[in-house]
């Protein structure tokens, strides 16, 4: 499920690549909320893999299910700017900004 997301803000100005958000598997519910807020399409949200049930507590794998059997997943880590709004916007404070691939200066 794709939202429109909002115009980028104003601090929204870090060069992209050099963080990128990393989902716990574990703490995400699919509420979607990171979908809402991050101004460049960074996340999505689809149903799990029989491979990524796998790794997943009974419990996780229930509450994955009774909120629509989908998870966020970073689909596009490149285009992520660093502007911070998905971490605090997550509920289950499932997200973590972490050096991205494209990285040239410490954190
Ligand atoms: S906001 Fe948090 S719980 Fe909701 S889909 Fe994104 S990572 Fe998962
Ligand atoms: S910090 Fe989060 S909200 Fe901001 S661009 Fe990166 S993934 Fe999107």
């Amino acid at each position: 499920m794709r939202t429109s997301p909002p115009a980028p803000p104003a601090r929204c100005d870090d060069a992209p690549g050099r963080l990128e958000p990393r989902i716990d598997p574990l703490r995400c519910e699919g509420k979607a909320d990171c979908l809402r807020v991050c101004p460049h399409g960074v996340f999505d949200l689809r149903p799990l893999s029989a491979e990524e049930k796998r790794i997943l507590t009974p419990l996780v794998r229930f509450k994955i299910w009774a909120h629509g059997g989908k998870q966020a997943f970073v689909e596009r880590p490149d285009a992520c700017q660093a502007c911070g709004l998905c971490v605090p916007a997550c509920p289950e404070k499932a997200i973590k900004l972490v050096r991205g691939a494209g990285a040239t200066v410490a954190l």
